[in-house]
C-alpha cells in the first residue's frame, strides 16, 4: 500500500515528508516510516496500521496525534 509522502505536523503545522524509501512490495502493516518535518525538524517515526490507503494515511495522522499527546503529558508530569 502505499503511505502519504506528506503529514502535517503535529507540533507545529508544517509539512513533514517521508524520509523512509518504500520496500521493494510496497509498504505493510507494522512497518515504520519516517517522517522529517520542514519547520521544527522533529522526526515522526509512525507504524503502517490499516487494510487500505485511506488508513493507512488515517493511522499515520493518528499515530502522530497520539505522539504529541503523550509528549505533552509527560512535560506535565515532569
Ligand atoms: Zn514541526
Amino acid at each position: 500500500m502505499e503511505v502519504p509522502e506528506t503529514i502535517v505536523c503535529v507540533d507545529c503545522g508544517q509539512p513533514a515528508r517521508l524520509l523512509s524509501f518504500p520496500p521493494e512490495e510496497g509498504w505493510e502493516v507494522g512497518d515504520i516510516v519516517a517522517y522529517r518535518c520542514s519547520g521544527c525538524n522533529d522526526r515522526w517515526d509512525l507504524v503502517v496500521a490499516g487494510e487500505d490507503e485511506n488508513q493507512a494515511t488515517d493511522s499515520v495522522s493518528a499515530e502522530a496525534r497520539a505522539i504529541l499527546e503523550q509528549r505533552v503529558r509527560d512535560q506535565r508530569e515532569a
